[in-house]
């Protein structure tokens, strides 16, 4: 990921964390606040509905109430009809109507318009002898009575009497004598307006915060004759209702008291909408955080992986991977642009020692300083990697000759040569450097790093702490030793060998008396070596030392696995581990944690390493026999050795050299030869092995020249522990006894 891009991820989602939040609260609040006004809405047209059944049931009980009470005007005006204008059995007319139908205050008749008879008279004394016609208040009401011949309401209006009430005029036509109709008179209904209401709800609806207000229109004003309280403007929800009566109009208004409980409701649905708002606005920001953190989450650890698959974690230079990878695009840009480049390869002078001396943290400590001098004397352009323990590499891009590479290696030398301090100890190390330039010395990166490789091996070769370009003329041979000797050393450190043994046999009973260790390379590439291609170069590189210490402890431990305790097994020492000074105490060591004795240990000494130096040899052989370790001298008769000296070798056994076996058949002067050496070594008390017996031929003529031992193919070739096992348990019940 580029870090344009990262950065432009960053902005977007720092965008999207804010937006998106927003917009669910804008979205939660319009929503929310939808819902709660159509809640509203919904009330309200619900307390409206209510209110108009209310207003409708109460308007027509007061209708039904008026009509009951006009109804028994006409029952008494038919009466009177019936009776033509006589009015003795007004009272009990009037009696039976009252009682019948009820809610009514009192019936009356008015001849000519004058109150004559009122049932109950009881409190209505005073309307007697009331002449309706001539009255201002009543006359519009009685004439329209007469005019229209239908019943009339009249009120409410004050009654003489006193009290508020309705009257219904019914007029009362009769005809004379001549059969022509007259006017006689009235048959009215009185019904008090409190009698009316008290027949509704009203008043109880009062009391549960209802309020309403009952009215008529004359000549256009409103005239209010009824009301629960003094202004109904402050009422909610009003709603009115038309009661028709006989000539005019009624209209019931009723409404809800202010109901305060309701926008508190309101108030708190619209503050949870508020509060749902921001919650949401929280979720929807933590959900989206989530992943955003997520992500920066990944990137760090991405980013950490990537540091730990491409940097040295000790000194945060390129690792190998990276710096081939860098390496192989430089080449490819350095040859489109046709300029040159320069590959250092740096590797420390002595640093094991440095490391076994002070240990491994003041070694890590050490790298950790070399890296940053390193990268302190390079361009910010240049790339510097730690490819290896303490191996280093620099490129440098856009160099014009093979000089500009050289200043850069003799900064690093001096750079690198200062004296570091690792706590209390003051170190001085120096590196070989090897310089290739690339296009010259190669185009591809294997190629430019061995030939670096090799150039550097050339350094370390001319007295180290100096470079050296590569060279053509460090041919293919040089090169192969060098990857040999540098592959070897670390054969040593990864435990790359085994010991395979060979039997040697005793001719007279035909048993295994011995076992010779014969050490073997498992190389990773090339397989199985044996010691013939890497013995000598470990010899001359001081390998040879761990090499044959590794071989001595493991040829006592697996002889001791074999638990044959008659069975002795050889081990070769070359020239340098017989003239290293810590021999005696790696031998003891050997035998000591193998738990094996002395003279179970053969050690083989070639002539040759004998001859280099024979008094200091005879020295070391005694202070070896003196474990109780036994000497055999190997590849006798190839080293010029007089016999005679032999004398004065503390050894126990001679072995010929496979050249004379190899021919014995054919070659009658390898046959003297073989025959004088056996004899001598009998003269001398040794006990004779001939080597490289492979056929039955060259078996039978060493046996009869009485040579004690052979060892041989023809008997087995070096195998493995376990093959040897087998072998002995299969050839041999019991070694043999000397
Ligand atoms: P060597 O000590 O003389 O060992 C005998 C060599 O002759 C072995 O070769 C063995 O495989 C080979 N050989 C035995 N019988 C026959 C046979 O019938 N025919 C033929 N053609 N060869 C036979 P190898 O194992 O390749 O070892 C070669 C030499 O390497 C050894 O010669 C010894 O000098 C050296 N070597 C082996 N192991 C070690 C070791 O651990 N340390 C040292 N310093 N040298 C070793
Ligand atoms: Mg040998
Ligand atoms: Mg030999």
């Amino acid at each position: 990921m580029t870090n344009t891009f990262k950065a432009n991820v960053v902005h977007n989602n720092a965008l999207r964390l804010r937006i998106l939040p927003f917009i669910a609260f804008l979205i939660t609040l319009l929503v929310g606040l939808v819902i709660v006004n159509n809640y509203h809405s919904l009330w309200e047209k619900e307390q409206s509905m209510l209110m108009s059944e209310l207003v409708g049931s109460q308007a027509s009980t007061i209708q039904r109430h008026l009509s009951r009470s006009f109804s028994s005007t006409y029952i008494l005006k038919s009466l009177i009809e019936i009776d033509n204008g006589d009015v003795k059995n007004f009272n009990s007319y009037a009696k039976n109507i009252f009682n019948s139908i009820g809610s009514i205050t009192n019936l009356q008749l008015a001849p000519n318009g004058i109150v004559e008879h009122i049932y109950p008279l009881a409190g209505h004394e005073k309307a007697i002898g009331h002449n309706i016609l001539k009255d201002d208040k009543r006359r519009d009401e009685a004439a329209l009575a007469i005019t229209n011949r239908e019943l009339t309401l009249a009120g409410p209006f004050q009654l003489v009497q006193g009290g508020t009430a309705v009257i219904g005029r019914n007029p009362i036509f009769l005809k004379n004598a001549a059969g022509e109709e007259y006017f006689w008179g009235f048959a009215s209904v009185l019904t008090y307006l409190d009698d009316l209401l008290s027949a509704t709800d009203l008043n109880t609806l009062k009391s549960k915060g209802y309020q309403y207000q009952l009215s008529n229109t004359t000549n256009e004003t409103e005239n209010i004759f009824a009301q629960s309280h003094e202004n109904m403007g402050a009422a909610e929800t009003i709603v009115k209702k038309t009661i028709e009566v006989p000539n005019g109009k009624w209209l019931l208004c009723m409404g809800r008291e202010p109901q305060p409980w309701h926008h508190i409701a309101l108030g708190l649905q619209i503050l949870l909408v508020v509060c749902l708002s921001v919650l949401v606005t929280y979720i929807t920001y933590a959900l989206l955080r989530r992943p955003i953190r997520l992500q920066q989450l990944v990137d760090q650890k991405t980013d950490a992986l990537h540091k730990l698959a491409f940097y040295d974690p000790l000194t945060k230079l390129c690792n190998r991977r990276l710096f081939n990878d860098l390496l192989t695009r430089m080449i490819a840009t350095t040859e489109r642009d046709g300029k040159r480049m320069a590959l250092l390869y740096l590797d420390l002078d002595d640093f094991k020692r440095i490391n076994d001396s002070l240990g491994h943290e003041s070694g890590d400590q050490l790298l950790k300083i070399i890296g940053e001098r390193l990268s302190s004397v390079v361009r910010k352009s240049d790339i510097v990697a730690r490819i290896g323990g303490d191996e280093f590499c620099a490129l440098l891009p856009n160099i014009q000759t093979g000089v500009n590479a050289a200043h850069v290696a003799e900064k690093i030398l001096e750079a690198i040569e200062k004296p570091v301090k690792l706590g209390t100890h003051s170190v001085r190390v120096t590196p070989s450097i090897g310089i290739t330039l690339a296009p010259d010395d190669g185009t591809d990166s294997i190629q430019l790093l061995k030939n670096a490789d090799l150039a550097m091996y050339s350094a370390k070769e001319n007295n180290r702490n100096n470079y050296q370009f590569f060279e053509h003329k460090l041919n293919t041979n040089t090169l192969e030793r060098l990857i040999l000797e540098r592959e070897l050393s670390q054969a040593v450190e990864k435990n790359e060998f085994v010991l395979h043994f060979q039997p040697q046999v005793c001719l007279l009973t035909q048993q295994t008396k011995g076992i010779e260790a014969l050490v073997r390379w498992q190389h990773p590439s090339k397989g199985l070596l044996p010691p013939g291609d890497f013995i000598q170069f470990a010899e001359d590189s001081r390998l040879i030392i761990p090499i044959g210490t590794w071989v001595l402890e493991q040829a006592c431990k697996q002889l001791k696995q074999l638990d044959q305790p008659n069975l002795i097994v050889s081990v070769n020492l070359s020239p340098r581990q017989f003239s290293d000074p810590n021999l005696l105490t790696t031998i003891k060591a050997a035998l000591t944690n193998a738990g094996i004795e002395g003279h179970q240990l053969e050690l083989e000494i070639t002539e040759t390493a004998l001859m280099k130096n024979m008094a200091n040899a005879i020295q070391i052989l005694k202070q070896i026999k003196a474990l109780g370790i036994l000497i055999a001298i190997d590849d006798f008769g190839t080293g010029y050795s007089s016999l005679s000296q032999l004398k004065n070798l503390p050894a126990d056994t001679l072995k010929i050299d496979r050249e004379f076996i190899k021919d014995i058949t054919e070659r009658e002067d390898n046959k003297v030869i073989t025959e004088v050496i056996i004899g001598m070594g009998h003269k001398l008390g040794l006990t004779v092995i001939a080597e490289g017996i492979e056929t039955e031929e060259q078996l039978k003529i060493i046996t009869q020249m009485k040579c004690d031992m052979a060892q041989g193919y023809f008997f087995s070739k070096p195998i493995n522990l376990e093959a040897l096992n087998n072998y002995l348990s299969e050839k041999q019940k019991k070694p043999c006894l000397s």
